[in-house]
């Protein structure tokens, strides 16, 4: 019996720069079948980043354009620079019933838990302030003064976690992903109201 074709779920994943996020989403895209969404910003691409991969790269003039269409499900100004998730590949992959990673800040989250409030947000956290700054130092990414910045931003973004629904401290990476995956299995099992009508019919069909 095949059960109802449900709407895939929304995963929110935020925490401090550095703590890990794109590794930890690196491993959840290897390992399972789901989408990450490339978001559009204004920052320069880091060296060995993609167009289309690691980000849509654009102008403020493009970013402000595709905000006055409505093209984002949300978007924010983060560390000086525009950051926002493209509306449309969310909401196809969704219908699809697809399950979508969103990797973005805490005003993002925040903002697209209103737009659907059904997803699910996760905050990762690093062990310790002392490894957040030797990962963000180890990236070697950074300039020294916005490895500060990243740093001075760290506690009051993870001042938000109280609106998030689960945490992860991503001390060892393995057990990070696999924690992370576990919310994302037991998330499949939540009692959803709106989908149990579709649920017992399908097992009505039988009697
Ligand atoms: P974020 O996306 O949160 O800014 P990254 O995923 O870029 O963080 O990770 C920051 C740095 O820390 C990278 O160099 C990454 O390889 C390293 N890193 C990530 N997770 C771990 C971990 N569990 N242990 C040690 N280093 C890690
Ligand atoms: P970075 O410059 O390190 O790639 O990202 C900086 C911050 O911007 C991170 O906290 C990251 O999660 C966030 N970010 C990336 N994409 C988006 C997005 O589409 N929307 C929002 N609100 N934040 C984003």
């Amino acid at each position: 019996m095949a059960l109802a074709q449900h709407r895939g779920k929304l995963f929110i994943i935020s925490g401090p720069s550095g703590a890990g996020k794109g590794t930890i989403c690196k491993a959840l895209l290897d390992r399972n079948d789901i989408e990450i969404s490339v978001s559009m910003t204004t920052r320069s691409p880091r060296e060995g980043e993609v167009h289309g991969v690691s980000y849509y790269f654009s102008t403020r003039e493009e970013f402000e354009k595709t905000i006055a269409e409505g093209g984002f499900l949300e978007y924010a100004d983060v560390f000086g620079n525009y950051y926002g998730t493209p509306k449309a590949m969310v909401v196809e992959k969704l219908e699809q019933g697809r399950d979508v990673i969103l990797e973005i800040d805490v005003q993002g989250a925040l903002n697209a838990k209103k737009v659907y409030p059904e997803s699910v947000l996760i905050f990762i956290l690093p062990p310790s302030l002392t490894e957040l700054r030797a990962r963000i130092e180890g990236r070697g990414t950074e300039t020294a003064d916005v490895i500060n910045l990243r740093l001075s931003k760290a506690l009051e973004e993870m001042s938000y976690m109280e609106n998030y629904d689960y945490f992860v401290v991503n001390d060892n990476l393995e057990e990070a992903v696999v924690r992370t995956e576990a919310i994302m299995i037991a998330e499949h099992g939540r009692i959803v109201k709106d989908e149990i009508k579709a649920m017992l019919d399908k097992y009505k069909e039988e009697v």
